[in-house]
C-alpha cells in the first residue's frame, strides 16, 4: 500500500500526517514550530517509521520553488527568526529518498481543494487564508501557479473603509490588505480577539469590505471558476453573504456570469475538506510528486 507523507509547515505550528492517494488522512501530529533544527528533526523523527512513498510539504513563506535555482526548497529571507534561507527540503533529503513536493501552504490548501475538496473537477480555484495573515494560492489551467516566485495576494493594497482611521499592521505596508484585515489587524484595531467580535459589530463590515474588494480584485485578473474561503477569521461564516453582496455592488453587473449573479452560495464558499485543506493538500503535493518521479 501506498502511504504518503504530508507536512504543513506553518509560523506557529506544523501539523505532520500520511495518508492514501485518494486523499484519506491515515494520521496526524502537531507541534509548536520552533527552530527550524528543533521543528525539522520532529518532522524527521515523526515519518522515520512510517515507510512513506514521497513527502509532501506545504510551506509558510516566502520560499523558493524554482526548481532551477540554487536556493530550491528554502525558505527564503523572512522576518521570523532563525528560518530565512534554511534549506527545508534539503533536510528532508537527508534522511528520505523519496520524492519531495513542496510549495506553498496556500498553494498547496489550492491543490487539495482542487482535488478532493470544493474545487473538485473544476481546472482552477482560488484559495484564500485569513488567520495570522492573509495568504492566497491558485491552480489555473490544472496548475499551481508559481511564476517569478509565488503570488503573495494577502499584500495588495486595497481602498480603505471610510470610517477606518486604523494604520494598518503589516510590517511592510502598513494598510495592504493583511495589514488591515487578518486576525492580528482585527484585534489591534478593536483591542478584542476577533472571535469575541459579535456579528453586528462595525468590525465585519470593514472586514466584508476589504475582502469582497480583493476578491474583486482576483476575479478580474484570474477569473478563477471557484473561490474558498479558509482561515481562523473566516470561521466567521456570517462574513460570508456580506461579502458576496458587496462583491456584487462592486462589480456593479460588469463580470457577468451566473456563478457570481445568481450562484454566489456556491461560488464563494468555505473549504470542502474543512480544517483539513492544508494537511490534505500536502498529500496531494506528495501524490504529484510521485506521480512526475
Ligand atoms: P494561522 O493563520 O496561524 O495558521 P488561523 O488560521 O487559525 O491560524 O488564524 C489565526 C487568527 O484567526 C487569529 O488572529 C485568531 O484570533 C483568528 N481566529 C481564529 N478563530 C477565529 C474565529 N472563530 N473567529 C474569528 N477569528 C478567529
Ligand atoms: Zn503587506
Amino acid at each position: 500500500m501506498t502511504v504518503l507523507g504530508a507536512i504543513e509547515g506553518g509560523g506557529t505550528k506544523f501539523v505532520v500526517g500520511i495518508g492514501t492517494p485518494d486523499g484519506k488522512i491515515e494520521d496526524l501530529q502537531s507541534f509548536p514550530t520552533t527552530t527550524p533544527e528543533e521543528t525539522m528533526g520532529r518532522t524527521v523523527e515523526y515519518f522515520a517509521d512510517k515507510g512513506v512513498s514521497a513527502i509532501g510539504f506545504g510551506s509558510f513563506g516566502p520560499v523558493d520553488l524554482n526548481r532551477q535555482s540554487a536556493t530550491y526548497g528554502h525558505i527564503a529571507l523572512t522576518p521570523k527568526p532563525h528560518w530565512s534561507h534554511y534549506d527545508v527540503v534539503g533536510h528532508l533529503k537527508r534522511y528520505f529518498d523519496v520524492p519531495i513536493g513542496f510549495d506553498t501552504d496556500v498553494n498547496a490548501a489550492a491543490l487539495g481543494e482542487a482535488t478532493w475538496g470544493a474545487a473538485k473537477g473544476l481546472n482552477s480555484c482560488l484559495y484564500i487564508t485569513v488567520g495570522t495573515g492573509i495568504g492566497a494560492g491558485a491552480v489555473v489551467e490544472g496548475k499551481l501557479v508559481h511564476g517569478l516566485t509565488h503570488p503573495e495576494m494577502g499584500h495588495i493594497l486595497v481602498p480603505r473603509h471610510p470610517e477606518d482611521t486604523y494604520a494598518g499592521k503589516c510590517p511592510y505596508h502598513a494598510d495592504c490588505l493583511e495589514g488591515l484585515a487578518a486576525g492580528p489587524a482585527i484585534e489591534a484595531r478593536w483591542g478584542v480577539k476577533a472571535y469575541e467580535l459579535a456579528e453586528d459589530h462595525k468590525a465585519w463590515e470593514f472586514q466584508a469590505y476589504y475582502l469582497a474588494q480583493a476578491l474583486m480584485n482576483y476575479i478580474l485578473i484570474m477569473s478563477p471558476q471557484k473561490i474558498i474561503l479558509g482561515g481562523g477569521v473566516s470561521k466567521q461564516t456570517h462574513l460570508l453573504p456580506r461579502i458576496r453582496e458587496q462583491l456584487r455592488t462592486l462589480l456593479n453587473g460588469y463580470v457577468h456570469h451566473p456563478a457570481i449573479l445568481e450562484q454566489a452560495d456556491q461560488y464563494i464558499v468555505t473549504p470542502g475538506l474543512q480544517d483539513r485543506a492544508g494537511i490534505t493538500g500536502s498529500i496531494a503535493l506528495a501524490l504529484q510528486a510521485l506521480e512526475d518521479k
